[in-house]
């Protein structure tokens, strides 16, 4: 018996690699193209890190008119949760980071290199299963758990690594007959690859985020099939990332350690390695110690969290962007309106240690993006996240035309308003802009300099009665502040004011904040001008009595 013969015992089925080969054909892509996935497996849970791989990913292949698809690592099967793969697609589409090919639902693929889902390829991981064991590069292995166990306790005392290796690697010393005949009798078996490697010598390797790396060689005959007739992850991805044709693997650094294995992998396969990019976590920051965004401890490492916040998508990739390629602040600062889309990341210029991941920085990159936004997606956004979120606000943004000027106040202009952060904000920002609401709370005012009844009454009674004119333009609306200011003894200009502070009682702004606050009830809002053509004379006149019986 031979080589050939012992495949074909364990694989009678299995077709000929050369199937696969012509099946799956070189792409037909422009020189210079990425391609690369993502490949999560579907547990239920999308970590902010995998996000920010799968941007990284998509906007390589996108960059460079290269292809990024999805596949679905579902090759443990006791890791797998119910609707696991739509979760994973919902948060893609949730994000804009569709992929090009692969899973589209839980049963549903699209794209010529499928299928994109990793239990749905078992007869082609055993083809090329089949092939290695007919080359004398894998083997059955039939020691049992107890055997496994007992190797492992055995190196534990002799102090040497554990593993399946060398002398420990009992089973790869059978012959081709003795594997055979044990196959006859019935004796349960998996199958291992058959290391060239030597732990005494290394490997030079080139990560396109690490730099070089040099590691031992590896010389463990991992599993390449289990049990239950599924590949283990590494030996799928190197089938997979070949028949896919991926040119760059892009994945998270805990798995750079593998990069020995998976040359070794691609060159007894015979197929030629992609680069490899490992791209380091995301840390945070506790106590002063760096450590990795943890599943359990920290809510934001849940890709929900940002849409349960109402953080708007944008300004999460955007702020990811920010962590990936430490040159993307200046470019956003000569670029402030251009798409995200327009900066070209650079795989070689990402942070070899983890980035640290700063909620106070991606809160202002929110802003930032919001205040770019019209009053309409405003609005849109908002409502959507109200109807899920928070019911009053949703009731507040009934009255659309409403709600647009008043989102609309200080938007569209080259200094927009920054006061937003996120949707769960909208509502504490605006709401003194309803009536019924602020009618319905009891207010109180933070009046500053100018706190005396009688001088707040003069001011607004005053206004209301002798400068105020729903016409006026800004600057007519501002002069007659002023005048109003001088009328009362106060010093129409703030500089002036400050060089003879011993002859006014305040100044302007002092004035003005007198009328913000009882109009608002705040000290901040975003322009006077605009809050008072929105709110008119008759709910201003309503709002100076109310301020006025408070006092
Ligand atoms: N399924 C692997 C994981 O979730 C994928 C790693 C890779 O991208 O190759 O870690």
């Amino acid at each position: 018996m031979d080589y050939k013969e012992l495949a074909n015992l364990i694989f009678p089925e299995a077709k000929e690699i050369s199937y696969y080969e012509e099946k799956y054909p070189e792409r037909n892509l422009p020189e210079g193209a990425i391609v690369t996935r993502f490949a999560p497996s579907p547990t239920g849970f999308v970590h902010i890190g995998g996000l920010y791989q799968c941007e990284i990913a998509k906007k390589l292949a996108d960059q460079t008119k290269g292809v990024f698809f999805l596949r679905v690592e579902d090759t443990d099967q006791k890791r797998e949760v119910e609707n696991g793969i739509s979760g994973i697609i919902e948060a893609l589409k949730e994000f804009g980071l569709e992929p090009d090919e692969g899973m589209t639902n839980e049963e549903e693929s699209k794209g010529e290199y499928g299928p994109y889902r990793q239990s749905l390829r078992k007869e082609i991981y055993q083809a090329y299963a089949k092939y290695l064991i007919g080359q004398g590069k894998a083997y059955p292995c039939f020691c049992t758990e107890e055997e496994g166990e007992e190797i492992r306790k055995k190196q534990e005392s002799a102090k040497v690594r554990p593993g399946y290796y060398g002398v420990w690697a009992k089973c790869r010393n059978n012959t081709v007959e003795e594997m055979a005949q044990k196959i006859k009798n019935g004796e349960k078996y998996i199958i291992r690859f058959k290391s060239p490697g030597r732990e005494d010598r290394k490997i030079k390797h080139k990560d396109v985020i690490k730099g070089n790396v040099e590691f031992p060689e590896n010389d463990q005959d991992i599993v390449i099939i289990k049990a239950d007739g599924l590949p283990t992850y590494h030996f799928a991805h190197a089938v997979d990332d070949h028949l896919m044709k991926t040119t760059h693997v892009i994945r998270g650094d805990e798995w750079l350690s593998s990069v020995p294995l998976h040359l070794q992998l691609f060159k007894e396969l015979g197929f030629r390695a992609p680069k490899y990019a490992h791209i380091a976590p995301i840390m945070k920051n506790e106590d002063g110690n760096k450590r990795k965004l943890s599943k359990r401890k920290d809510p934001e490492a849940a890709v929900s969290y940002y849409e349960e916040e109402g953080i708007p998508k944008e300004a999460v990739k955007e702020y990811l962007l920010n962590i990936a390629n430490s040159n993307f602040e200046n470019w956003r600062r000569a670029n402030p309106e251009a798409k995200i889309e327009d900066f070209e990341l650079q795989l070689n210029k990402m942070s070899v240690s983890g980035a640290l991941f700063d909620m106070v920085k991606l809160l202002d990159v929110a802003k930032t993006v919001i205040s770019r936004f019209s009053a309409e997606k405003v609005y849109e956004e908002s409502l959507k996240w109200a109807k899920k979120y928070d019911k009053e606000l949703e009731e507040m943004l009934q009255n659309k035309e409403y709600s647009l000027k008043v989102l609309g106040i200080e938007r569209g202009n080259k200094k927009p308003r920054k006061d937003i952060s996120k949707w769960s904000e909208v509502k504490e920002n605006i709401e003194y802009m309803y009536d019924e609401i602020f009618e319905a709370k009891q207010q109180n005012y933070p009046y500053q300099v100018i706190n005396q009844k009688e001088e707040i009454e003069k001011i607004l009674e005053l206004y209301i009665e002798k400068y105020y004119n729903e016409n006026d333009d800004k600057q007519t609306w501002f002069d007659k502040i002023k005048s109003l200011s001088e009328e009362l003894g106060y010093c129409k200009d703030v500089k002036e004011f400050k060089a003879n502070p011993g002859m006014y009682k305040a100044h302007v702004g002092d004035v003005s904040t007198v009328l913000r606050v009882a109009l608002t009830s705040r000290t901040n809002t975003p322009d006077m001008f605009e809050i008072m053509k929105i709110l008119g004379k008759e709910r201003i006149q309503k709002r100076f009595e109310r301020a006025k019986n408070a006092i």
